[in-house]
């Protein structure tokens, strides 16, 4: 093994609050003078477009919801309602306590790093300031390539920058959105990561998964010792 390729949610973070993503998007739909449901509601059917780069700001993900509601919102309160998102999501992205140290380790025997994610553009504009830029060597974030997981050219494009193979990779994810199977198609060594007392979302193989798991990344450096000697 030569990379260590991550997801972010729930893989690099602990178990991610869906409820303050909730409150979040009724404070937004406030602050641009929407019905909170309405807002929640266009807010999810907008996923692809936030997701792929189409929408590449926060701000304009806000506009395209309230455009998609017929709604009319000042600049204003399209800017208090992207900080009000960024800063929920500034707050979710906090490691898991053993990320960092693990990170540095897996850094320490030689091996690159890098990280998939499926996000909105709030993720590249926070990453800089979160401790991962360090110890990251290459993120790929969905709405700037323009690819999402599990999609096998994301995973492709990630070995591609860390010039290495994909059957030299390892691929550790929770399991949304089908990305394990998806990191597993294109040769990639996969392990899920357990998110105990989270409920798994749709499309999530969480619970049907019957590869490698660990339940703390700090499992990780053993497991891929054990693989870069040859050992198991
Ligand atoms: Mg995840």
């Amino acid at each position: 093994m030569r990379a260590v390729v991550f997801d972010l949610f729930n893989t690099l973070t602990p178990p991610v609050d869906d409820a303050a993503f909730k409150t979040a998007r009724i404070e937004m739909a406030r602050a641009v003078g929407a019905d909170p449901d309405a807002f929640s509601h266009a807010w999810s059917a907008s996923w692809r477009e936030r997701y792929d780069g189409t929408f590449p700001t926060v701000q304009a993900c806000v506009r395209g919801v309230c455009e998609a509601l017929g709604a009319h919102a000042e600049e204003a309160a399209i800017e208090e309602a992207s900080q009000i998102r960024i800063d929920c999501a500034r707050r979710a992205v906090r490691p898991r306590a053993d990320a960092v140290a693990t990170l540095a380790r897996l850094r320490g025997l030689g091996l690159r790093t890098a990280l998939i994610s499926n996000c909105i553009p709030e993720i590249p504009l926070i990453w800089p300031a979160t401790p991962y830029a360090g110890a990251i060597d290459e993120p790929l974030f969905s709405c700037e390539e323009g690819l999402t997981k599990p999609d096998p050219a994301i995973y492709l494009r990630a070995c591609e920058r860390l010039r290495v193979d994909p059957t030299d990779c390892v691929f550790v994810g929770d399991g949304a959105q089908g990305e394990l199977s998806g990191a597993q198609r294109v040769g990639m060594h996969t392990i899920l990561i357990t998110t105990p007392g989270r409920t798994a979302p749709k499309f999530s193989e969480q619970d049907s998964w019957r590869g490698e798991a660990i339940d703390a990344l700090s499992e990780l450096p053993g497991l891929i010792t054990g693989a870069v000697t040859g050992d198991v």
